[in-house]
């Protein structure tokens, strides 16, 4: 049986998931994870309940923690397609990474500006967010994406099928060209495909 500890992960991080009740990882994340350490781009096939979220956040949050950021532009941008997946990712985030120091927000629209605001001024790791909220914030130089290491696109597929083509697209051109990206979608349609030729690296493909 393979352990988290095997797959890479730091003691705070196996720790953090012993006390979550974690035994082994799943499938996806035992492919996952090793990938994302390493800094591989990733395009990934997985549904819900598959937990491809913990396959993203454990490798990326330990990679984050290795260069000790100060959380004053994010490093990690996380886009899902509803806001309860934002609160769900972020809820994810902040319980893995509560051991390394990290912070996370969630950016939905239909929330208030001010309140995203404040955070995103105070500084934060982490942000997931939709996409729409998200461009609104960068237009409105409220989020930088000049510190990114990494973007996950989390459910691209919806993320598509919400409409949301041309904000992936101008929000995958604002940020760095130098990071490392990766994809999940339930269905690997060619418009996924196409997303995942321009804006993905050589990826390992699960
Ligand atoms: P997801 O597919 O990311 O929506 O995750 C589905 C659920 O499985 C979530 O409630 C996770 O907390 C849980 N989970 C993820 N990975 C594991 C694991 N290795 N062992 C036990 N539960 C897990």
């Amino acid at each position: 049986m393979t352990s988290f500890a095997d797959l890479g992960l730091s003691a705070p991080l196996v720790e953090a998931l012993t006390g979550l009740g974690y035994e082994e990882p799943t499938p996806i994340q035992a492919d996952a994870i090793p990938a994302l350490l390493a800094g591989r781009d990733l395009l990934g096939q997985a549904a819900t309940g598959t937990g491809k979220t913990a396959a993203f956040a454990l490798p990326l949050l330990q990679r984050l923690a290795a260069t000790r950021p100060v959380p004053l532009r994010p490093a990690l941008l996380v886009l899902v397609p509803t806001r309860e997946l934002a609160m769900q990712v972020s809820e994810a985030f902040h319980k893995y990474g509560r051991a390394l120091g990290t912070s996370v927000v969630p950016i939905y629209g239909g929330q208030a500006f001010s309140q995203q605001i404040k955070i995103l001024r105070r500084g934060v790791h982490v942000v997931v967010a939709t996409p729409g909220r998200a461009l609104d914030h960068i237009r409105r130089k409220t989020l930088n994406l000049q510190g990114l290491a990494a973007i996950v696109l989390d459910e691209a597929d919806e993320m598509l099928d919400m409409g949301f083509a041309e904000e992936l697209e101008s929000i995958l051109s604002t940020a760095p060209a130098v990071r490392q990206t990766a994809l999940f979608s339930a269905t690997l349609p060619p418009r996924i495909t196409i997303i995942g030729e321009r804006h993905l690296k050589n990826p390992v493909r699960i």
